[in-house]
């Protein structure tokens, strides 16, 4: 079988294959993968840093207008502890996420934690981070802490879904634009999509991957929407696919995006495995190369709630890579400890 991906329309025929067709999609998809970044899987410890955020998403369990959120922010100690942690076990890589906040005090405590992560880890430890929109003195400064990596998912790359699932004063260009100011700084730059919305058509899929490829992201993380009830979107949830046909949808994306960017890093994602017992290993065994176990202290995961039922929230994060590690092997992939396990080749944009 050929699998051609050079417009949406090819693509939306792949997005659209379902049993041994999808399997054969996917089959060349890890042939690919195993070609270009072979069978390793590289480690980023996640610290949920705050879900105090000052934004309000329409499918964000933590956006600014939900009261019934407990709102936290991890002391310095607990950050470092977590960062340690990750360093002694050979994670290679954190990943310090949090609700947007664009105050000095806040750009001051990542600037801090940051470069104090560098110095107890022997600037060994890679640092990701994925704190939202920001100005371009702020994403400096950060980068000049010592973080290399950044996420910042566009979520959808069709302007007219964008608005639908942001209230005012979000702005899809403003998005952009701090995609590129990342890029511009000396990030290696992240980006990512949800699959499976309410309002979203397979030909938008289809373009969300192509847009990632355009843009020439380093790494990708996309997985399935999954609802929260204390979300505006949660009233249009009669409109969104299966969980079956979303994780169909989810994987054949990934397998279609290897095929498009062979090279890039690509996680398996905790919302596919909230999706699906067997989300992240299938994810690993088709296309991807990074896992990110959540290494935020036990008694807080449950604060951050993007979405509802999501996993791991009660484990340690002792019984997080446990876990992880039967993962992988179970998808036939090897664990890369003590390394960083950045992309191949920077991405080069093409918009
Ligand atoms: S998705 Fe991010 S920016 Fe939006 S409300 Fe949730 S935490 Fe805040």
């Amino acid at each position: 079988m050929d699998f051609k991906t050079d417009n949406p329309q090819e693509i939306v025929k792949l997005l659209s294959l379902r049993g041994e067709q999808a399997e054969a999609l996917r089959r060349e998809a890890r042939k690919v993968r195993l070609r270009e970044v072979g069978d390793k899987v590289y480690l980023r410890g996640l610290i949920e840093l705050s879900n105090i955020c000052t934004k309000d998403c329409l499918y964000c369990g933590i956006r600014k207008s939900n009261p019934c959120v407990n709102r936290y922010t991890l002391t310095p100690e607990e950050v470092l502890q977590a960062a340690d942690f990750a360093h002694k076990e050979g994670f290679g890589s954190i990943v310090l996420q949090s609700g947007e906040r664009r105050d000095e005090a806040f750009t001051c405590l990542i600037e801090q934690l940051v470069r104090e992560i560098m110095r107890q880890s022997d600037g060994k430890l890679g640092i990701t981070l994925s704190l939202g929109e920001q100005s371009e003195d702020t994403y400096r400064r950060w980068h000049e802490a010592g973080a290399i990596r950044y996420l910042l998912r566009i979520e959808t790359s069709d302007p007219a879904l964008y608005a639908r699932l942001h209230p005012a004063g979000h702005s899809f260009e403003e998005r952009l634009d701090c995609l590129r100011r990342l890029r511009e700084t000396g990030y290696y730059v992240g980006s990512g999509i949800m699959i499976g919305l309410p309002f979203q058509s397979t030909e938008q899929v289809a373009r969300d991957l192509l847009f990632l490829k355009d843009l020439g992201v380093d790494m990708v993380g996309m997985g399935p929407y999954l609802e929260h009830e204390q979300t505006p979107l949660w009233e249009h949830r009669h409109l969104i696919p299966s969980k079956k046909e979303r994780y169909e949808l989810n994987l054949n994306a990934l397998a279609v995006l290897r095929l498009l960017m062979p090279h890039i890093n690509m996680a398996a994602t905790t919302a596919m495995g909230t999706l699906h017992p067997d989300g992240r290993r299938a994810s690993l065994y088709t296309a991807s190369n990074v896992l990110m176990p959540n290494i935020t202290p036990t008694l807080r995961r449950k604060d951050y709630s993007l979405y509802e039922n999501k996993i791991c929230i009660y484990d340690s994060a002792q019984d997080s890579f446990r876990n992880i590690i039967k993962i992988i092997q179970e998808a036939e992939c090897s664990l890369r400890l003590f390394e960083q396990g950045n992309p191949l080749h920077r991405g080069i944009p093409n918009v």
